[in-house]
Formats: structure tokens, sequence, C-alpha cells
């Protein structure tokens, strides 16, 4: 008979960060003076193994560890994709004088971190990548041009896949570096979104450089180190991004918050109000619960413009509560699997599927609740502020964030159609589309442009 029980999280660990907590957390030191105790302690990512600044935790139980930074009322770890990516790949591919350059300097805070993946004719079809990379001594040129960058315009380092290699078939022939992305060889311009944030830029790499002892793994067998970094964002973008709420100070020397004091980003308990920045910082620790199935902002706005007693909007809070609900439990049951030994086989992309799913009901619900008031968007603080004044719901200008937003979680970190692809062909053993590109020199295929 199968077992069911559920493994909660360790409370010797929560007790043990709670004390840790307790003698560590000062409001009145830096950002990158708190986040240096934070990373080296092993409580910015906590998830990684311990030869690369973590604690060997589950990812469930690497959520909770956040949440009770966040609950204590402490800046959490330098969020970005440096501790979401770069982190867990470099800690998986990268030497040991690699994890010390690179990782140490995620989970401080003092790099942040971009994704040099997508191309203008490479998204969902990712290896057939023409961004060159060639040998030059002990550095290699780079040049070509990369899309939907997001956070490069602030970023120290970039994950870059280049192609090495185009007498290979396509997968073989690509390489991951950690590239610097301040100089002269590189042009970052922002593309701003309908959400009226510039989050994401085009890189274009014109000679380029980057060294040779900042190749990740081995040349040309890139595909594999970049395989680590997609099954991270899946599986992290499906337990609600990052290292979960607690703060939004930027990490990094190019736009960071490194020198801010750290008490300023702490989100005040509800009610109160935050001090510096702490009103977004609330904010975005309310988006990021509403990205796990948290009902409570919708429920809370419901009960208080009377939308609560009508049936439809009960059954969607009742279908989104389910939703966060098997999220969570889902979580918990690969925990248990993998600490008997074992895997279950195209999580990341159920997990990575179900938030995408979980972002396209909250801003259907979000918006029914809302009703008219809805249609008021603003893109800056005054106009929020503008809004929340003007309807008396403070909540409105995060809900249609939150329903601009939706769209992007079912394109970013592949496609829906893409993570199903791969749950069909991997994990459902269904057989491939026909094509010849893992037998053809990636040089004779046709390509995209
Ligand atoms: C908010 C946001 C942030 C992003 N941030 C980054 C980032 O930081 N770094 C980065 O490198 N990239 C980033 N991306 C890019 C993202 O990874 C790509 O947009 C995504 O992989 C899809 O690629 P594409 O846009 O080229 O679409 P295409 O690949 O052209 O796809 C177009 C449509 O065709 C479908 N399709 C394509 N191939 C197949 C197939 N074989 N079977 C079925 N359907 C298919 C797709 O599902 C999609 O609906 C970001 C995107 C968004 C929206």
């Amino acid at each position: 008979m199968t077992d069911t029980t559920l493994t909660t999280p360790t409370d010797q660990v929560l007790d043990e960060l709670h004390e840790w907590l307790v003698a560590q957390w000062d409001p009145e030191l830096t950002v990158a003076a708190w986040w240096e105790r934070l990373g080296l302690a092993g409580w910015s990512a906590p998830s990684l193994p311990t030869n690369a600044y973590g604690r060997g935790l589950s990812r469930t139980d690497a959520v909770q560890v956040a949440t009770a930074i966040a609950d204590f009322g402490a800046l959490g770890a330098p969020n970005g994709l440096g501790l979401l990516l770069a982190a867990p790949t470099i800690a998986a591919h990268g030497t040991q004088a690699q994890i010390d350059r690179y990782v140490r300097a995620i989970v401080t805070g003092q790099e942040s971190w971009c994704q040099l993946f997508s191309e203008p004719a490479a998204g969902s079809d990712l290896a057939g990548l023409q961004t060159r990379a060639v040998r030059d001594g002990d550095e290699w040129i780079v040049n070509g041009q990369k899309v939907w960058t997001s956070n490069g315009q602030k970023a120290d380092l970039g994950m870059l896949l280049a192609r090495t290699d185009p007498g290979v078939p396509k997968h073989q022939g690509i390489t991951y570096f950690a590239c610097p992305m301040v100089q002269p060889g590189i042009d970052i311009r922002p593309l701003r979104e309908m959400t009226g944030r510039a989050l994401f830029n085009e890189v274009f790499l014109t000679d380029a450089r980057v060294p040779d002892d900042a190749l990740i793994g081995e040349v040309n067998h890139g595909w594999a180190v970049a395989n680590t970094t997609l099954a991270n964002e899946r599986a992290g973008l499906g337990s609600g991004g990052g290292s979960g709420a607690g703060g939004i100070a930027i990490p990094g020397t190019v736009g960071g918050d490194l020198g801010r004091r750290a008490g300023a980003f702490v989100a005040a308990p509800a009610g109160g109000s935050a001090s510096g920045n702490g009103s977004s910082a609330a904010r975005e620790t309310t988006m990021l619960q509403a990205m796990r199935g948290g009902v409570g902002l919708f429920a809370d706005l419901a009960r208080r413009n009377g939308t609560a007693t009508d049936p439809l909007i009960r059954q969607g809070l009742a279908q989104l509560y389910i939703w966060g609900e098997l999220g969570r439990m889902n979580g918990l049951r690969l925990k248990s699997v993998k600490e008997a030994g074992g895997d279950i086989p195209g999580m990341p992309n159920i997990s990575k599927l179900s938030m995408s799913h979980i972002m396209r009901l909250s801003r259907d619900l979000g918006m029914s609740i809302a009703g008219a008031s809805g249609m008021l968007h603003a893109y800056d603080v005054e106009g929020r502020e503008a809004i929340a004044r003007a309807t008396g719901e403070p909540s409105l200008p995060v809900l249609t964030e939150l329903a601009l937003l939706a769209q992007a979680p079912s394109i970013y970190g592949g496609t829906d159609q893409v993570q199903r692809n791969i749950i069909g062909e991997r994990v459902l053993g269904l057989p491939k589309e026909p094509n010849n590109d893992r037998t053809t020199p990636f040089a004779e295929l046709a390509k995209n442009v």
C-alpha cells in the first residue's frame, strides 16, 4: 500500500533559523552587510548543497525558510536570476573555484545575473541559437543578439549560451559561459512591456569578451548545463519564483541597493506602513503570494465590495484555493519522494504549467471581483496611489498589475505548449516530432531567419 504521509518542514531547521535571526538581524546594517551574513550562513539559498553556500534542503523547505525570514521581519535573500538559476547551475556543473567565485557573490547579493538564452529566432527552439563564440587565446570573442533578457540592464553577469561548433548537430555545439555584462562589446536596450515595466531587454554582443575560466562545464557541452538552468527555472517559477518573499532590495553592483539600510526594505505587518519603500515591498509580497495561489487578496476584496456572496465568485475563490493547495501538496510529495532517493519525472514542467494556470485564474477572478474599476491601471507610484484613493480600494493596482502580468508565465521559461511537449516526449514516452536536427550539422540546417 502506498504511504501517503506528507513530510512537513523540518522544525529543527526553522528553530535554528529563528535563533540565528534573533542573534544576527540588525535593520541598521547595510543591505550588503546583511546579505553577507545571510548568505555565508547558508540561509540565502538553503536548497543549494553545502559546498555551494547552501544547506542541502528541499525546495519546499527552502520556501519555508524564506517565508520564516519574512515573518520574522528581516530582509530576505538577494532574489533574482542569480539565486534562482545561475547558482544551482554552477553548483551542479562548475568547479569548486567557480562556485567560490560566482555562487558566493550571488548568495551575498554582491553580483546580479541575467539569462542570455533567447534570440530573435531561437525561443522555443533554443538549441537553434546563432550567437557565436570563438576562442582567442585565454578569452572567447562573442557576436550575436539576445532578446527578452530580463533585468539585463541591472546585471553584472549573464548566463550566456553561444554556438562554439556549427559543424555538429545543434545540441552538441553549444557552450555555457558566465559573461561579464559591463563591457564595451555589450549594448543593452530596454523593452517596455504592457505592465509599464521595462523588465526585459535586447542585448547586442559585438566582439564581447569572456574569459576562458568563465566557461561552465565543458566546451560544446553547454546544452546539458542549460537544461539544469531550465529545470531550475521551471521548478523555481512553479513554486512561486525565487526564494520567496521577504524584501525587494536589488542585488548587484549595477543597479543594486547594496549601500542602503537593510531595514528600509522590510514590509510592515498587515495594516501598518513600512519604512523606506516598504509599501512597494508589501506589493511585491502580495504579488508573490497570489502567484502561489494565495486567495487572501481576492477574498478580502470580495468581502469589502460585496461580491463575496456571488456564487460564481465563490466558485472562483474555491478553484484558486484548490490549485494553490495542489501545488503545495505536489511540492511536499516531491520532497518526500526525493528524500527516499527517488524522483517524479516531469514535476518541474507540471509545476510551471500549474503556475501559469493559477495566474490566469487570478487574472479572471481579480477582474470579476473588481468589476468596472478593474479597467483603471497606473504605471507609476503616484498613479497607483491616485487610483487607490479614487476607488477607496488599495489592492486594486496589485490586481490590475497581476492581470497584465498573467500572460507572461505561460511564455517565459518555455511556453505551455513546450512544457506539454516535454511531458509527452520525455515522461510519457510519446514519439518525437520527426526531424533531422539531431543528426545534421547545425551549419546545414534550415534557419528560422
Ligand atoms: C516576461 C518574459 C521574460 C523573459 N525573460 C527571459 C530571459 O530573461 N532570458 C531569456 O533568454 N529569455 C527570456 N524570455 C523569453 C522566453 O523564454 C521566450 O519568449 C520563450 O521561450 C518563447 O520563445 P519565443 O518568444 O521565441 O516564441 P516562439 O518559440 O516563436 O513560439 C511562438 C508560439 O509557437 C509555439 N511553439 C513553438 N514551437 C512549438 C512546438 N515545437 N510545439 C508546439 N508549439 C510550439 C509556442 O508555444 C508559442 O505559442 C522571457 C519571456 C517573457 C515573456
